[in-house]
């Protein structure tokens, strides 16, 4: 990166430079030590390192949900954790694509409030994410032991769904 030329001015001679960077959002501030940029001496422009970039994109990920009130990345890990579930489970079993939580983890893409609540939910109540991989028989298959006993129940309350479904609809 040294040796290359300045894309806003294309002179030669980026020079490395650590920096503390400091970022605010909607009024409070972080600040990022060992903030690489490339600075060009001609007309002043850095150029952020890539490895910054992304260490501090997860960083912020964090702190931006954190001003917002939401769970941070290793907040929802822990949930995960506590759920037994990987993080494709997750998504499958609260929804999302199939790389949400890992998203959400390294705090490349915010969760809704929505997701936030129902994260905070099961956190304080585990085993309330039963009513979740009951509603589907499609969902998580072979987490736990528990799952064969699932399965059991969606087949016996077929009917009680139905009927639930009607109720709805009506
Ligand atoms: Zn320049």
């Amino acid at each position: 990166m040294e040796n290359t030329n300045c894309p806003i001015c294309d002179a030669g001679g980026l020079k490395r430079e650590v920096i503390e960077e400091t970022f605010t959002y909607k009024e409070k501030s972080i600040k990022v030590p060992d903030y690489v940029v490339y600075r060009c001496a001609e007309c002043g422009e850095g150029i952020v390192d890539k490895d910054t970039l992304k260490k501090t994109w997860k960083v912020l990920g964090d702190f931006y949900r954190e001003v917002d009130g939401l769970l941070t990345g290793p907040q929802i890990k822990r949930i995960r954790k506590k759920l037994e579930f990987t993080q494709e489970q997750m998504a499958e079993v609260l929804g999302g694509g199939l790389k949400a939580f890992a998203r959400y983890e390294s705090g490349r893409v915010c969760q809704s409030r929505a997701m936030d609540n129902l994260l905070r939910i099961l956190d304080a109540k585990p085993d309330d994410v039963k009513v979740l991989l009951m509603k589907d028989k499609h969902s998580v298959e072979g987490n736990n032991a528990d799952s064969l006993t699932q399965r059991k129940n969606i087949t016996t309350n077929k009917g009680k769904r139905r009927q639930k479904t009607e109720r709805c609809t009506a």
